[in-house]
C-alpha cells in the first residue's frame, strides 16, 4: 500500500505540473461534463509533454477517443495559437465543417476564431486560431507559402483513411517540418489516425529520419455482439430496411446506425423508414416548421435529384439559344482556365447511377415506436448534418441512415445497433482513359469492424452483418490499399508537378507508387506539352483539371475552350465502355436474317457517319450519334427497342450515360464556372466541330498516328487485298487494321490517329478517325523533325495577324515519315 501511495503522489505532482503557457477557456458545464468522460482527456499531460519534445508525433486511437475535437484544445490551452495558427487536415468536407463548429461551441469561442476552409466555402479570418480544412485545401496553401509559416502546428487528421492528398501532405510535411527548425521558427506536425497500419508511417526509412513516437489513446469500448446472416442477399437494401423494422419493434431502446453506400440510397432508405414508422403529427409539425425557418435563414433551397437533372436540362436549352461560340481554329496559346485544382476525396456522386428503388411499397407499421430518421452523407447541408449530434424528439427512436462518413469522421452518440450492408462506393479508374467511375464494391474487414465499434460507444452493442461469414472470411480484403496506389501515374505525377514538387520521382511517398511507371508518365507527359525540361505548362496547369489521364484532360481542356465539351466528355465516356457497336445480334438467327441484319446495321452507321468532316471523324462520330440517338429514343421510353434494331448494347449506352454524368459532374467540381451540361439527347456536331473535334483528338493522342500502307509498299509475295485496309502505326512494327466495322473503311485515309489498338486475330484500331498531315506540325510538334525553311517559294506576311510566314519540310515520328511542306 505504500508504493501504492508512492506511487499516486508521484502521479499527481506530474499532473500538478503547469506547463510554461496556459491560455484560459472557459467552458460551459455541460460540456466539460461530457469532456471528461472521454479517454484522451485523461491523457493531455502526457500527450502535451510528448508533443513538446518532438516535432513528429503519432497519434492513434480509436475512433470517438476524442483526438479530432481534444486535441486542438489542448494544443490553444498550451499556448500554440498565441502567434500563430493550428491547422487541422480532413480527407472529408464534412468532417472539416462539423468538427470546427463543435471545437467552437465546446471551447466558447466563435466562428471567427475556430474556423472551417473547404473549397469555395469557409469562413477563416485573420484572427482564426484554429482552422480546420480540407488537406486539398492545405496542399494549396503550400504552393504561395512552402513553409507553411502561419502555422505553429499542422494536425493531419485520419490519415488512416490514406488519401492520395494526405499522403502527399506527409511526404511533404517531412521535409517542411526540419527547414523550419533549421531556421529557428520550428513547427510541429501531428499525424493522428485511427489503429490502423501505422507501420507505413513509421517504418519507412526515407520519410523521417527519427522514428516519430506513437501515442495511443484507447477509447472506452463496450462488447459489441456480431451477428452475421445466413445468406448474403443481393438486396442489401431491402435487407437493411426490414432488419430497421425488426429492430424498432422488437428490440429494447437504442438509436441504430446503418451504414449504405451513397446520397441516393441513404434518402430512399430513409423516405421508406420515415414512411413506415411516421412520427406523430406535433413533432414532424414542429420539424417542418424548424427546416422551413432553417431555410429561409440560410437561403437555400433544397431540391431533390430529379429537380437537379430537370434544371439542367433547362440550362441547356437557354444555352442552346445562345449563338455557339466557334473558333475555327484552336487557340494553342491561351490555355487560361480559372479555377483551382483542389477536391475533397469525398467518395460520393451525387448524381449517382441509376438503381431503382428496390420495394417501392412500403406501409405503415403499427403499434410500433416512433422512429426518428435522419441522413448522413458528406454533401449534406450542414445544418442538417449537425442533426445528429442532437438527441431525438421525446419518445422516438434515433436511426441514422449514413454513407461511410460515420464510419471514423464522425461521432455519434448513443448508437446501440449497427446495421452493416458490407458494401462501400469504391473509385476505379479506367485503364485507357482514366475516367473514374464509382462502383458499389464489399468493403475491407478493416472497415466492417470499424462500423460494429460505433455501436459500443455508450454501452453494449449490437452490430447486424447483412452477409454471411463465409463472405466476410473469403471475400473481403483486410485493408483497402492506399488511394495513391490506385490512381494512374500520369495523372498522379502531372497533380504533383502542378504543386510545384519538383522531384516526383524521388518523392517520400508513404507508400510509393511505381517508379517506372512515374518515369514513362513524365517522358509521356513531356510529349503531350503538359512538361517541358521538368515544368509544367500552361497547358499542363488546365490539363490537371481534368480527372482524367493527361491525354484526354488535354482534349477536355481544348474542348472547354471551342465549347465542344460534351462530345469530348461523350468520347472520353464511350471509350472507357467494351463493346458500345455490336457485329452480330445477341439472339442466334439463321444465317440469310443475319446477313440482312448486318447488312441494315452497317447502312445505319453509314448514315450516322454523314459526309465530309463528319465522316473524316469517323468511327467517333458514329459513337456520337449512336449514343445521341439511343438516348433520344430512351427519352420516348424506347430504349430497348432502339438498341435491338440498331445493333447497341443497352448496358453500355446505359454505363455511358453514367459515365458522362459522372464525368461532368467531376468537371464542374474543378471548373465550377465551366457551362457543361449533360443532355443525353446530344445534336450531332455541325461540319465545323467535327472538324475541330478531329484536331482535338490529334493534340490529345498525336503518338498514336497510323498511315495507310501503300499498294507499291507490300512486299513482293504477299497478297495485296489482304492489305487493302492496312496501316503502319508510328510505333509499331507489325501493320495495324481498320476494323471491319469502321466507316473509313469506304473512305481509306492516309493519316488517321486512332484510341487504342486490340488484338484478335490481327492487330485493330479502335475509335479511328481521319486526320490531314499538315496538321502534324501543329498539334504534334514534339514528335516532328522540321527542317530548315526553304528559300523558295519567299516568305509571305499575313497582314490581319501580322504573323510571318514561310515554307519548311520535315518528317514526322521515329519512322521519318515526311510531311507535306508546311507553313510556320
Ligand atoms: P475521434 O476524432 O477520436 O474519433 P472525436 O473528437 O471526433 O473523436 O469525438 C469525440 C466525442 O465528441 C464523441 O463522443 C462525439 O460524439 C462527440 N462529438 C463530436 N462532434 C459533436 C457534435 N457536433 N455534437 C455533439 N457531440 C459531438
Ligand atoms: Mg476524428
Amino acid at each position: 500500500d505504500e508504493v501504492k501511495q508512492v506511487e499516486n503522489s508521484v502521479h499527481e505532482t506530474k499532473i500538478d505540473r503547469k506547463p510554461a503557457v496556459f491560455v484560459d477557456v472557459i467552458r460551459n458545464e455541460e460540456i466539460q461534463a461530457a469532456r471528461l468522460k472521454l479517454p484522451i482527456l485523461a491523457e493531455e499531460q502526457q500527450i502535451m509533454e510528448i508533443i513538446n519534445d518532438n516535432s513528429v508525433i503519432i497519434l492513434a486511437g480509436e475512433t470517438g477517443s476524442g483526438k479530432t475535437t481534444q486535441v486542438p484544445q489542448f494544443l490553444y490551452e498550451a499556448g500554440y495559437a498565441l502567434k500563430k495558427q493550428i491547422a487541422v487536415t480532413e480527407p472529408r468536407r464534412v468532417a472539416a465543417i462539423s468538427m470546427s463548429k463543435r471545437v467552437a461551441e465546446e471551447m466558447n469561442l466563435s466562428t471567427k476564431e475556430i474556423s472551417y476552409l473547404i473549397r469555395f466555402e469557409g469562413n477563416a479570418t485573420d484572427e482564426t486560431k484554429i482552422k480546420f480544412m480540407t488537406d486539398g485545401v492545405l496542399l494549396k496553401e503550400l504552393q504561395s507559402d512552402f513553409l507553411l509559416r502561419k502555422y505553429s502546428v499542422v494536425i493531419l487528421d485520419e490519415a488512416h483513411e490514406r488519401s492520395v492528398y494526405t499522403d502527399i501532405l506527409i511526404g511533404l510535411l517531412s521535409r517542411i517540418v526540419p527547414l523550419r527548425e533549421k531556421r529557428g521558427d520550428p513547427m510541429k506536425l501531428i499525424i493522428m489516425s485511427a489503429t490502423l497500419r501505422l507501420e507505413d508511417f513509421t517504418s519507412n526509412k526515407r520519410l523521417f529520419k527519427i522514428t516519430p513516437p506513437v501515442i495511443k489513446v484507447d477509447a472506452r469500448q463496450f462488447p459489441v455482439t456480431i451477428h452475421f446472416n445466413k445468406r448474403t442477399s443481393e438486396d442489401y437494401l431491402k435487407e437493411a430496411f426490414n432488419k430497421a423494422v425488426k429492430i424498432n419493434t422488437t428490440l429494447p431502446e437504442g438509436g441504430i446506425l446503418i451504414f449504405v453506400t451513397g446520397q441516393r440510397e441513404v434518402k430512399s432508405l430513409v423516405r421508406k423508414l420515415r414512411k413506415a414508422f411516421p412520427l406523430k403529427h406535433k413533432s414532424k409539425i414542429l420539424e417542418k416548421e424548424k427546416e422551413v425557418k432553417d431555410r429561409e435563414a440560410k437561403g437555400e433551397d433544397d431540391v431533390a435529384d430529379s429537380d437537379v437533372e430537370e434544371g439542367m436540362r433547362h440550362a441547356l436549352r437557354n444555352k442552346k439559344k445562345k449563338k455557339l461560340k466557334v473558333i475555327p481554329r484552336i487557340n494553342l496559346d491561351d490555355y487560361s482556365l480559372p479555377g483551382d485544382t483542389e477536391t475533397a476525396s469525398d467518395v460520393e456522386d451525387d448524381l449517382d447511377s441509376d438503381r431503382e428503388d428496390s420495394d417501392v411499397e412500403v406501409s405503415m407499421v403499427t403499434n410500433a415506436q416512433p422512429l426518428w430518421t435522419l441522413p448522413l452523407y458528406s454533401l449534406l447541408p450542414s445544418h442538417k448534418q449537425q442533426k445528429v449530434f442532437q438527441p431525438p424528439p421525446a419518445g422516438c427512436r434515433m436511426c441514422i441512415v449514413s454513407t461511410n462518413v460515420a464510419e471514423t469522421s464522425l461521432t455519434i452518440p448513443n448508437v446501440k445497433y449497427v446495421v452493416d450492408t458490407g458494401k462501400t462506393k469504391v473509385k476505379l479508374y479506367d485503364k485507357v482513359t482514366g475516367v473514374t467511375s464509382y462502383v458499389v464494391h464489399w468493403t475491407s474487414k478493416a472497415s466492417s469492424d470499424q462500423r460494429a465499434g460505433r455501436a459500443g460507444r455508450t454501452g453494449p452493442g449490437h452490430c447486424y452483418r447483412l452477409y454471411s461469414s463465409a463472405v466476410f472470411n473469403d471475400t473481403f480484403r483486410e485493408f483497402s490499399p492506399p488511394e495513391i496506389q490506385q490512381k494512374p501515374v500520369d495523372d498522379l505525377y502531372l497533380q504533383m508537378k502542378c504543386m510545384n514538387i519538383d522531384k516526383v520521382v524521388n518523392f517520400p511517398f508513404p507508400t510509393a507508387p511505381d517508379l517506372l511507371q512515374l518515369k514513362t508518365a513524365e517522358s509521356r507527359l513531356e510529349t503531350l506539352g503538359a512538361l517541358t525540361a521538368g515544368t509544367v505548362t500552361a497547358l499542363g496547369k488546365a490539363i490537371s483539371k481534368f480527372p482524367v489521364l493527361p491525354r484526354y484532360g488535354k482534349m477536355l481542356a481544348l474542348s472547354h475552350q471551342q465549347d465542344l465539351l460534351p462530345y469530348t466528355v461523350c468520347m472520353v465516356a464511350a471509350l472507357s465502355v467494351q463493346e458500345v457497336l455490336l457485329e452480330v445480334p445477341i439472339l442466334n438467327t439463321g444465317p440469310e436474317e443475319l446477313k440482312a441484319v448486318r447488312q441494315k446495321w452497317a447502312a445505319t452507321r453509314r448514315q450516322w457517319a454523314g459526309l465530309c468532316n463528319s465522316l473524316l471523324l469517323g468511327d467517333n462520330m458514329v459513337l456520337l450519334r449512336a449514343v445521341g440517338a439511343a438516348e433520344y429514343a430512351n427519352s420516348q421510353g424506347k430504349l430497348e427497342k432502339f438498341c435491338d434494331e440498331n445493333g447497341l448494347r443497352m448496358k453500355a449506352i446505359i454505363e455511358i450515360r453514367k459515365l458522362r454524368m459522372q464525368l461532368t459532374n467531376e468537371i464542374k467540381k474543378n471548373l465550377p464556372e465551366a457551362e457543361v451540361t449533360v443532355d443525353p439527347k446530344m445534336p450531332p456536331p455541325n461540319d465545323l466541330q467535327a472538324k475541330l473535334l478531329r484536331q482535338i483528338l490529334l493534340s490529345g493522342m498525336g503518338d498514336q498516328i497510323a498511315k495507310k500502307i501503300a499498294p507499291e509498299e507490300v512486299k513482293e509475295g504477299e497478297d495485296r487485298v489482304k492489305f487493302k485496309y492496312a496501316y503502319h502505326a508510328n510505333n509499331m512494327e507489325e501493320p495495324v487494321f481498320l476494323h471491319q466495322g469502321s466507316v473509313l473503311r469506304k473512305t481509306l485515309p492516309e493519316y488517321v490517329v486512332y484510341q487504342e489498338i486490340y488484338e484478335t486475330n490481327k492487330m485493330y484500331m479502335r475509335g479511328v478517325t481521319a486526320i490531314e498531315p499538315e496538321w502534324l506540325a501543329t498539334y504534334v510538334p514534339s514528335l516532328c523533325n522540321l527542317g530548315e525553311p526553304l528559300d523558295e517559294p519567299p516568305p509571305r506576311f499575313d497582314e490581319p495577324s501580322g504573323k510571318l510566314f514561310c515554307t519548311v519540310t520535315g518528317t514526322f515520328g521515329s519512322q521519318g515519315w515526311s510531311l507535306p511542306s508546311i507553313e510556320v
